[in-house]
């Protein structure tokens, strides 16, 4: 279906763009990392390219799911909490996520998900500040994290938000911060635009003005590196579902320096982050340590899934995957100009591959018809309005192949105008 074909001539050709699928192929070939993608069971005809959103299943995952259910919970029953450990998963898998984001053992758990784990720490972090009233971020910010915060500040007398606009740059955030800000709470990967923000440098002004960070990973943990020890960073959170592969609404992670345990307070005081949950005890104490910012029962059947697609992650490494993703992204890109050049998309995604997560955003006043139309033909990426089509690259399975055909398939979207049919300007109510 998909023509193998170079580059016509007389279009534009970018510098070391490669210009044919045979060039991909053999790109992909000389890639270590394509020996993870025969672990993911893609359905045939699709190509996807939408991990940043809902990474893929692996048999890994799929495994340990039945394991769970087979092995652990109809056999041990209950017992399972100690014989299996499950007690213990939500920290052996915060261990796990930690080795992809720069965390030394013991200030990472999986629990809750992303916008709970903003709330518990953005709680925690106004607390340690309180005498400051307010919370930076930036307005181009994921719109849960923006809503969470303003919820965290509600609770406290007093405290607002103040928001960056969109294209800020680094210096102007750090302007913002003064002695009355609290809090900084930043997504190191933008879920549009996919532009990073430089944790280092920013935490370091932040620290400098007093001001704690809480850092959130959604975008980057599983393909973009991260090191939050060596940024100083006080807090962060992420996604389990994105790159991490962990399934639909699998639970998130939250980090917590080292030098706040035992100082930050998670405001949802439930019974599992109590220093002695079997105590039975009426009155709350917190766990001294990471412990603490767990709050209900883990939802085991999710966790196990996510803790087989973590274990594909220790056969990787971070440099690798990031090697890989801005392969691809790259490729993407050049091809994208190079061959739908007549469309006039428009690139919001940073060009410099050094500034970019896994993801490309292109802008256009068809993105909705043109990201349907491309569904419709097995390519999956996902429209983000007003106007933006995104596609994501997961080093695990993407390959430079996939980013091939799909370019392929839009060119021919465009050519025919298929993407004109009427049932591509129907907006469904995920997208
Ligand atoms: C995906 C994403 C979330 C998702 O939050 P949930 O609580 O899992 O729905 C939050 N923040 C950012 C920046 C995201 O990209």
């Amino acid at each position: 279906m998909v023509s193998s074909e170079a580059i016509p001539t007389g279009q534009t050709r970018i510098a070391g763009l490669p210009q044919s699928r045979a060039e991909c192929e053999a790109l992909d070939q000389a890639d270590p990392l394509s020996r993870f993608r025969g672990r993911f069971d893609l359905p045939d005809g699709v190509l996807y390219l939408d991990g940043n959103s809902l990474g893929a299943v692996c048999r890994d995952a799929r495994d340990a799911l039945s394991r769970t259910v087979e092995e652990e919970w109809r056999t041990d029953l209950i017992r399972s909490w100690n014989t299996a450990g499950w007690v213990d998963w939500p920290v052996d898998l915060g261990e796990q996520v930690a080795s992809l984001i720069g965390a030394a053992p013991g200030q990472t758990i999986v629990a809750d998900g992303t916008s709970i784990n903003l709330f518990k720490a953005l709680v925690a972090a106004l607390r340690m500040n309180a005498g400051r009233s307010a919370i930076v971020s930036e307005s181009a910010n994921f719109p849960s994290d923006l809503y969470i915060m303003e919820g965290a500040a509600s609770l406290f007398e007093g405290t607002t938000r103040r928001l960056v606009p969109p294209d800020a740059t680094e210096d102007d955030v750090i302007a913002l911060l003064d002695d009355d800000v609290a809090v900084l709470s930043l997504t190191h990967v933008n879920y549009k635009t996919a532009r990073i923000w430089d944790m280092h440098r920013i935490t370091r002004a932040a620290h400098d003005r007093g001001v704690l960070v809480v850092w959130d990973l959604a975008h980057s943990a599983g393909a973009v590196p991260v090191a939050l020890d060596e940024a100083g960073a006080d807090f962060a959170i992420g996604c389990g579902y994105k790159y991490l592969n962990g399934g639909p609404g699998a639970p998130g992670f939250i980090y917590v320096a080292r030098r706040h345990l035992g100082k930050a307070v998670n405001p949802l005081t439930g019974w599992l982050g109590h220093a002695r949950p079997f105590a039975f005890v009426e009155d709350y104490e917190p766990a001294p340590d990471i412990r603490s910012f767990i709050c209900g029962t883990p939802q085991i059947l999710s966790y196990a899934v996510l803790k087989g697609a973590l274990d594909v992650f220790a056969e990787t490494d971070g440099a690798a995957l990031y090697a890989k993703s801005q392969a691809l992204t790259d490729l993407f890109i050049g091809l994208v100009e190079s061959r739908c050049a007549s469309a006039g998309l428009h690139l919001v995604s940073p060009r410099d591959a050094a500034l970019r997560g896994s993801h490309v955003s292109f802008a256009h006043p068809n993105a909705y018809a043109f990201v349907q139309a491309l569904i419709a033909r097995g390519v999956i990426g996902d429209f983000r309005a007003p106007d933006i089509a995104r596609f994501g690259f997961a080093p695990l399975y993407n390959s430079r192949a996939d980013v091939w055909d799909a370019v392929e398939i839009w060119v021919d979207i465009l050519a025919t105008g298929e993407w004109q049919r009427p049932e591509f300007a129907i907006v469904k109510k995920v997208t």
